[in-house]
């Protein structure tokens, strides 16, 4: 079976190829550093690094870039109240995002850029637009003119008739053409620069808006198409949308061939846990619970697919760490289990038959959660045949299960018990 991915765009589950064989630009959206990340921004960055892996195990290189959001209202009101810099501001916010992503035994991404160092990119991208008319300056602030882009929509499979397209809408804020034209540049307010919120344009002292910072980085780190562009499902719609209207408008290519969204991840109530709701937890909180950031991980990752939404519960987090602690109580167990001299013919049959179904349900969009079921029935079978042989395994069976546990054990619990296992295998000359 070939890798598929659920593709937004499509709306269906395609065989996945990059443009350029055995290697995939990835671009996914990063944190808004404003405040702690909380764990529905983690559930999202977590399935960015399950996409990753599982590409990785099925042999591409990967060039992975998630930018960081230094610079929006928040950022600006809370600098403001906090009589600092944006910069000074950020700083704590975004160490935390890096200690979170440390924790949770993510991979590194190759870039991480930032909105506010990659400003000239942002205004050459506007200045193309305004000159091709896909854009249009107002009162000092720019937006995207999106009558001018037909296919807009396309993503989320929006009706544009809603979008009163062409429609003169002058709210007391704006000066907009049509209620949907979305912000490029934001003229600067007198206090912005003093707060290291505000550059020169050629239409304009200003800042830019969220959605073009996601074009102009992922253009400047991965040219014009992306093989996979990634976001949590609240991004589809408007900041993906505007971003492939921004790009494809500027350069006249797909922004990207593949567009994956993971779902929410709901609260125990069943809220969607968003910052803007107020309640939210971060992953501070839970350790300060006493939560190991690695079961956590399992959680996040493992306890539904990721176009379901989950619900975070202690009890969910608590039968996550149990699962946890019998995966490394069984990696211990085979550490410590004698060599075996006989090969078991049905176990090593046995095995064999669980990771090529294992392989099968990851290839097919990503199917974790029925990776870990049968993770624990290759855990029961061999649990069985250690505990109840004074056989021990054979180097074979070995070799098989490290070789099977390497994959599944670093997409869901990020190498820990990887590390473990590869440490037994060697020294048993079995691989
Ligand atoms: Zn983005």
């Amino acid at each position: 079976m070939t890798l598929r991915f659920h593709n937004t765009l499509t709306g269906t589950k395609d065989a996945f190829e990059p443009i350029k064989a055995g290697h995939v630009g990835m671009y996914t959206c990063g944190p808004t550093v404003w405040n702690y990340a909380h764990v529905g921004n983690l559930r999202a960055f977590l399935f960015y690094d399950l996409v990753r892996r599982h590409l990785q195990v099925s042999g591409y290189a990967v060039t992975h870039v998630m930018n960081l959001t230094d610079i929006d209202d928040r950022i600006l009101d809370q600098a403001m109240h906090a009589e600092v810099t944006i910069s000074e501001y950020v700083k704590p916010y975004v160490a935390a995002f890096f200690e979170d992503m440390a924790a949770l035994r993510t991979q590194p991404a190759a870039h991480y850029p930032r909105a506010t160092e990659h400003i000239p990119e942002m205004v050459n991208m506007i200045t193309e637009l305004i000159e091709h008319q896909y854009a249009y300056v107002a009162d000092g602030d720019v937006y995207f003119r999106i009558a001018s882009f037909p296919s807009y929509g396309a993503l989320s499979h929006l009706d544009r008739s809603g979008l009163k397209a062409g429609v003169r809408v002058v709210a007391d804020k704006y000066d907009k053409e049509s209620v949907s034209d979305f912000a490029l540049w934001k003229k600067a307010q007198p206090v912005d620069e003093g707060l290291g919120a505000a550059w020169d344009a050629p239409f304009g002292l200003g800042r830019p808006g969220w959605h073009i910072e996601c074009s102009a980085m992922s253009k400047r780190y991965l040219g014009e198409t992306l093989d996979i562009h990634a976001g949590g499902i609240d991004l589809m719609f408007p900041h993906h949308e505007n971003e492939i209207a921004q790009s494809e408008a500027a350069n006249h290519k797909q922004l990207a061939r593949v567009w994956l969204h993971s779902e929410h991840l709901a609260d125990a109530t069943g809220q969607k846990m968003s910052k803007s709701a107020g309640g939210f937890t971060t992953l501070r909180d839970l350790r300060d619970a006493g939560h190991d950031p690695v079961a956590v991980r399992f959680f996040l990752m493992a306890g539904a697919h990721y176009r379901t939404r989950l619900r975070l519960s202690a009890e969910a987090l608590h039968a996550a760490a149990e699962q946890l602690r019998r995966l490394r109580e069984f990696a211990e167990r085979v550490r410590r289990s004698a060599p075996g001299n006989d090969d078991d013919v049905r176990l090593l049959q046995r095995i064999g038959e669980v990771r090529a179904a294992y392989r099968e349900a990851l290839d097919d969009d990503l199917n974790l959660p029925q990776g870990v079921g049968l993770v624990f029935a290759v855990v029961g079978v061999i649990g069985y045949a250690t505990g109840t042989t004074a056989l021990g395994i054979s180097a074979t069976a070995l070799a098989l299960i490290a070789a099977f546990l390497n994959g599944a054990f670093g997409l869901c619990l990020g190498c820990e018990l990887y590390l473990l296992i590869r440490r037994i295998v060697p020294a048993r000359q079995a691989l």
